[in-house]
């Protein structure tokens, strides 16, 4: 019998992950094995982990791992802390330039299901060149990052991306999906967005979340707040013309204002209105403006970081 072609990599962004990444390693090298027992994919399937600058002994937990199972867990280090989409673009360049025909990523808590890599493997199988894995619930959230994540995916789904709820940085993108990756040299890539956008043909898989089983999360209001933001401006500029629409209403109601005192002053020959309207307009016109120069200001620094054309991230070692 000849043996399935099909190269699968997994590739794993870390950071900080010392307590799990021997344990997670380890499940996915028995997901593989069986995998491959049922000739789904080739036997020189691997596992890439990408190192995102941890500060604890992860990479020399990743060097002993590649000792001790060879070329089939690869990895590379990133010389500092880039953030978890560039971690995942590291992954998918990485495993393109070594060579596979697809690719899963899977983050190193396994807080995602392991088990539903094979049901992406069938669906690779039936054609799909993405498929992406939907998260059942948000049990695993806390109240504060369930409810910001729902006003995101709604917020984007507004301003005209349409990415499906719930949707996760775990799936499967074909050998195509990588070349088309490569040629968005972007570096404020926001990937749920982009593998949406670009209109391969996608099938959907949902999942159970696991809590984390050790470690804790590695985002924080701030880094979760910037991912959200690169996301919205990376693909809408709908908040700009929602400026542009408020400019004109603005105008058109300084108009009816100018009327009314217009006639109060002439007509009636009363004073026209009194302090108070005057500071509630002042205000709400200040802050107004400023809102929407910090609208303005975001896409600024998207223009800024992509001027710089700078790489996106620097490579300190790599294990092949
Ligand atoms: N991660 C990363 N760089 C970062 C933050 C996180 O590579 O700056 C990785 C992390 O190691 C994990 C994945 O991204 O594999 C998801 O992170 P985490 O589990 O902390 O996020 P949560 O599940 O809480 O959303
Ligand atoms: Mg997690």
């Amino acid at each position: 019998m000849s043996e399935n072609k099909t190269k699968l990599a997994i590739i794993i962004p870390c950071f900080n992950e010392e307590l799990v990444v021997k344990s997670t390693v380890e499940t996915l090298l028995k997901v593989l094995d069986r995998i491959i027992a049922k000739d789904k994919i080739a036997s020189d399937s691997y596992i890439y982990l990408v190192d995102d600058g941890s500060k604890d002994s992860t990479w020399s937990l990743i060097e002993e791992l590649h000792n001790t199972y060879g070329s089939r867990v690869k990895g590379t280090k990133f010389i500092r802390n880039y953030g978890n989409q560039k971690a995942l673009i590291a992954g998918l360049l990485g495993v393109k330039a070594i060579g596979c025909d697809c690719v899963i990523s899977i983050d190193a808590d396994l807080q995602q299901d392991e088990n539903a890599i094979e049901t992406f493997i069938d669906e690779f199988h039936k054609g799909a060149d993405i498929v992406s894995g939907i998260r059942n619930d948000r049990k695993t959230d806390s109240f504060f990052k369930k409810y910001t994540a729902l006003c995101f995916y709604k917020l984007m789904n507004l301003l005209g991306v349409k990415i499906p709820p719930n949707h996760s940085d775990f799936r499967l993108v074909s050998a195509r999906g990588l070349e088309i990756l490569e040629q968005y040299s972007e570096e404020g890539l926001f990937l749920r967005g982009f593998f949406h956008e670009i209109g391969l043909k996608t099938a959907y898989v949902h999942f159970d979340v696991k809590p984390r089983a050790l470690g804790s999360t590695k985002y924080n209001f701030f880094s979760l707040t910037s991912l959200a933001l690169n996301g919205i401006t990376a693909f809408s500029i709908v908040p700009l013309r929602i400026i542009a629409a408020i400019g004109v209403l603005t105008v058109l109601g300084s108009f009816l204002l100018a009327m009314e005192v217009i006639v109060e002053k002439y007509i009636f020959h009363t004073t026209p209105g009194g302090w108070a309207t005057l500071v509630i307009l002042l205000a709400f016109f200040g802050g107004l403006q400023i809102f929407c120069l910090g609208i303005i200001g975001e896409y600024m620094g998207q223009i800024f970081n992509e001027v710089k054309a700078r790489p996106r991230y620097i490579k300190d070692k790599e294990l092949l």
